[in-house]
C-alpha cells in the first residue's frame, strides 16, 4: 500500500507536487466575510458566527477564574505532573534563544546598537475542533512568556459550546496564559486581530489551525503580526541496516495518524529494509485505533525511497526540506552537517519525534511545505522586536558630513542634505 521510489522515480514525483495552496479559496472566501461582518459590528457578528459554526453560542467567552480552577479537578495528577516537566524542559530550552541587547562603538564618538523589546499582547491559537492538543499551549505561550510578553491570551472552541477541554485550561495554567476565551476558527482570530467588545485585540497571531484558522490568519496579517501558515504535517527519515524497522515504521505512522494529507518517508541506503518496514506498517497499521487516517496518508502521500549513498540520501532529504527529519543511523550525530534544510532534526535510533512533539524542549511548530528551504520553527525571536539606535558626536558628523550630503544630492533630497550642513554650520 506504500509507493516504493528509486531516488530518480521519487525526484520527478517531488517536482510533479503541486506546492500546497495553503488556504483554499472556499476557506479564504468564508473568512473575508466573516472577518468584514466582526470588523463592522464586533462581539454581534462573533455571537452569529460562533452559533453558525460552532452550535452554540457560550454565556460567557472568557473562561473564569472558577472554570479554570475547576479544570484541574479533572485532570488525573499523573497527567498534570507530565505537564509540568514538558513545560519545565521547553522552557529551559527556550530560556537559551534569549538574545541579548547589542551595544557596539566602531569608532570612538559613535555609539550604534541593537535593543530587543517583547511584543505587548500575543494571541495564541489552540485547536480544539476534532481533537485536543495541550502541547500547542506550551509550544505557543512558552516562547512568548520567555521572550518578556506581558499579556498571552489563548483562543480555543468550546466542544460543548460552553467548556473548553479542561487539559487545555490546566495546561495555560502552568506556563502562565494570562486570558483565555472560548472561541475558535475564524471569528477567534477575527476578534484577537481587530477586538470586540469582550475580547481585546493582540499585536500577534500564533497558533496553528484548520483551513478556515489559516486563512484567517492570512487575511488579518499586515494588520497584526502571525507566525506562520502550516500545511499539512510531515516526516522524513533517513536510515540504514543499522535502523530497527518497527522504529521505523512507528514513526512513519505516528506523523501519518495526523491528517490524512500528512507526508511520511523512509529515504534508504537498503533494500533489506525498505521489505521489513513496508511488513511492519501493514502490521502497525492494523492495530491503530486512528488506521483509516494515517493509511489514506500514506497511501496517498507516503514514500519509501531506495537510494545508492548516505550523501543521496541528504541530498534528496534537503529537496524536501520536511518539518520533521530523523536520522536513524549509527554516530547520527556526526550527520548533522549534511542538513541544509529542515524545520527540526531528530537524531539516532532513540530520538522519536513524540519526545520533539510533546516534551523534550524544541518547539513543534516548524515550517512545513518545504518553507525550511527560508524559514524556521517558532521561538523567542518570534515574540521580540529588535530596535536599531545611534549617537554620533559633532566631531563624528563633521567627518561622515561630505559622504552623506554626497549620497543625499544623488537621491535628490536636498532637505536631507539640509539636515547635516546646517549642524555642520552650527546653524541656531
Ligand atoms: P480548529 O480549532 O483549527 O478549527 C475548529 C473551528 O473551525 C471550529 O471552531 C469552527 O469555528 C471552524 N469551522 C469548522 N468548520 C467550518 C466551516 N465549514 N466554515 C467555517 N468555519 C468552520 O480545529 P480542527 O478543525 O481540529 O483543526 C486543527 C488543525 O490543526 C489540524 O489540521 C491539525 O493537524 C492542526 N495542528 C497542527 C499542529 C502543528 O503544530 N502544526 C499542532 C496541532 C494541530
Amino acid at each position: 500500500m506504500v509507493t516504493i521510489y528509486q531516488a530518480k522515480e521519487f525526484e520527478e514525483f517531488l517536482s510533479k507536487q503541486k506546492k500546497t495552496s495553503l488556504q483554499s479559496d472556499q476557506a479564504y472566501q468564508v473568512a473575508k466575510e466573516v472577518i468584514a461582518a466582526i470588523q463592522q459590528d464586533g462581539d454581534k457578528a462573533l455571537d452569529k458566527y460562533v452559533e453558525k459554526f460552532d452550535g452554540r453560542v457560550p454565556d460567557n467567552y472568557l473562561v473564569s477564574e472558577a472554570e479554570r480552577k475547576a479544570a484541574w479537578e479533572q485532570i488525573s495528577p499523573k497527567t498534570i505532573d507530565a505537564l509540568k516537566r514538558a513545560a519545565e524542559n521547553i522552557k529551559a530550552f527556550h530560556a537559551k534563544q534569549i538574545r541579548e541587547s547589542k551595544f557596539m562603538q566602531t569608532e570612538p564618538d559613535i555609539i550604534s546598537g541593537q535593543i530587543y523589546t517583547p511584543i505587548d499582547k500575543v494571541g495564541i491559537y489552540v485547536p480544539g475542533g476534532t481533537a485536543c492538543y495541550p502541547s500547542s499551549v506550551f509550544m505557543n505561550a512558552i516562547p512568548a512568556i520567555i521572550a518578556g510578553v506581558k499579556e498571552v491570551v489563548m483562543v480555543t472552541p468550546a466542544r460543548s459550546g460552553e467548556q473548553i477541554e479542561p487539559i487545555l485550561s490546566v495546561a495555560a495554567d502552568i506556563c502562565g496564559v494570562t486570558k483565555i476565551y472560548k472561541i475558535g476558527g475564524i471569528q477567534a482570530v477575527a476578534a484577537l486581530a481587530y477586538g470586540t467588545e469582550t475580547i481585546e485585540p493582540v499585536d500577534k497571531i500564533v497558533g496553528p489551525g484548520n483551513a478556515y484558522v489559516a486563512a484567517a490568519k492570512a487575511l488579518v496579517y499586515g494588520d497584526v503580526g502571525i507566525d506562520m501558515i502550516a500545511g499539512p504535517s510531515e516526516v522524513a527519515i533517513i536510515a540504514d541496516d543499522s535502523a530497527n524497522p518497527v522504529y521505523v515504521a512507528a514513526d512513519l505512522i505516528a506523523q501519518a495518524e495526523h491528517d490524512t494529507l500528512a507526508r511520511a518517508f523512509l529515504i534508504t541506503t537498503s533494500d533489506q529494509l525498505i521489505k521489513q518496514v513496508e511488513v511492519e506498517l501493514e502490521k502497525q497499521l492494523s492495530v491503530l485505533p486512528r488506521v483509516d487516517i494515517a493509511s489514506e496518508a500514506i497511501r496517498n502521500y507516503g514514500g519509501l525511497i531506495k537510494v545508492d549513498s548516505i550523501e543521496e540520501a541528504f541530498r534528496i532529504s534537503n529537496l524536501i526540506a520536511p518539518e520533521h527529519l530523523e536520522i536513524q543511523l549509527d554516530d547520527s550525530l556526526s550527520y548533522l552537517g549534511y542538513v541544509k534544510h529542515a524545520g527540526s532534526v531528530f537524531l539516532g535510533h532513540y530520538t522519536p519525534e513524540s519526545l520533539g512533539d510533546y516534551y523534550a524542549g524544541p518547539n513543534h511548530v516548524l515550517p512545513t511545505s518545504g518553507t525550511a528551504k527560508f524559514s524556521s520553527g517558532l521561538s523567542v525571536a518570534d515574540f521580540v522586536k529588535s530596535t536599531t539606535f545611534l549617537y554620533y558626536t559633532e566631531k563624528a558628523l563633521k567627518k561622515a558630513a561630505d559622504d552623506v550630503i554626497q549620497i543625499a544630492e544623488e537621491e535628490q533630497l536636498s532637505g536631507h542634505a539640509r539636515a547635516v550642513s546646517k549642524r555642520l554650520n552650527n546653524e541656531s
